[in-house]
């Protein structure tokens, strides 16, 4: 079993949508072991999205993510990390694959609808930003 860190962006939130994306984690075998609603600050946001400072999306990116309530979620299953990318589809929608959540909801390539781990290391560091160890069951 393995555990991935996921975000329901404001794009998602604010559209109705935790419920819908919620499901195809669930209906893909990925369990919900933890989640909670959460307003972004910009501190935590620059801090979060660090990797990309500098680059031209970077300060959107920051304004975007701070705009609207948000939903961090852990999950956890079999090869969680690499089957929440492959339900989410690739960062730019219009290039998503048919049926995964980008294709179906995303807005733009920044408004994506959501965020997912891309690696073990990441999974761990994104999943202690957000939760206490008493926060995962
Ligand atoms: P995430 O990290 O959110 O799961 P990702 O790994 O597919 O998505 P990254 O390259 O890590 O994509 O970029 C992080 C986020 O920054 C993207 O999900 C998107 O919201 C935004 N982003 C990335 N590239 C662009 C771009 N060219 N224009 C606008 N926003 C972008
Ligand atoms: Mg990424």
């Amino acid at each position: 079993m393995q555990r991935t860190f996921s975000i329901i962006k404001p794009d998602a939130v604010s559209r109705n949508l935790i419920g819908q994306i919620t499901q195809r984690f669930e209906e893909n075998g990925l369990s919900v072991i933890a989640s909670k609603m959460i307003r972004l600050s910009t501190e935590q946001a620059e801090k979060f999205y660090a990797e990309h400072k500098g680059r031209d999306f970077y300060e959107p990116l920051v304004g975007y993510m701070t705009s609207a309530p948000i939903v961090v979620q852990v999950l956890e299953g079999e090869d969680a990390i690499a089957k929440n990318r492959q339900i989410m589809g690739v960062t730019d929608p219009a290039k998503a694959e048919a049926g995964t959540i980008r294709a179906d909801f995303a807005l733009s390539v920044r408004e994506n609808s959501v965020h997912g781990s891309d690696s073990p290391e990441s999974a761990a560091r994104e999943i202690a930003f957000f939760f206490d160890e008493k926060e995962l069951c």
